[in-house]
């Protein structure tokens, strides 16, 4: 996850100093060659291309990480039962009845540990 992080910062930055070189150029178009600059041009390109898969990579990475479960219990019984959490979950909802006759309700929401 850290190295992720790393590793997007160190594209941004190269893409930056890749893009800076470009706009340097256009403004001295003579003192550097044209070979350089298409070299220069596909560097930025796919400096470019890994720094936002890398960043896309990194969200959904974040976002896993930050799973919410949702656990639900029995008032009577030992039944336990952890699904992903829905929208309109809260804790102490009632669930309906467990197969013992007890209720089931939300003990506790919690995100995902990793
Ligand atoms: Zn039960």
């Amino acid at each position: 996850m850290k190295a992720y992080l790393i590793t997007t910062a160190i594209f941004s930055v190269l893409v930056s100093l890749l893009v800076t070189l470009l706009l340097l150029y256009a403004s001295f178009p003579k003192e550097i060659p044209s070979k350089v600059i298409r070299i220069v041009t596909l560097l930025t390109l796919i400096a470019a291309i890994f720094s936002i898969t890398l960043q896309h990579r990194a969200l959904r990475l974040t976002k896993k990480e930050e799973r919410k479960i949702t656990l639900i219990k029995c008032t009577n019984c030992d039944y336990k039962l952890e699904r992903p959490f829905k929208e309109g979950d809260y804790v102490l909802k009632t669930l309906g009845r467990c197969s013992c006759g007890g209720m089931l309700y939300v003990d506790s929401i919690y995100a995902e540990k990793r």
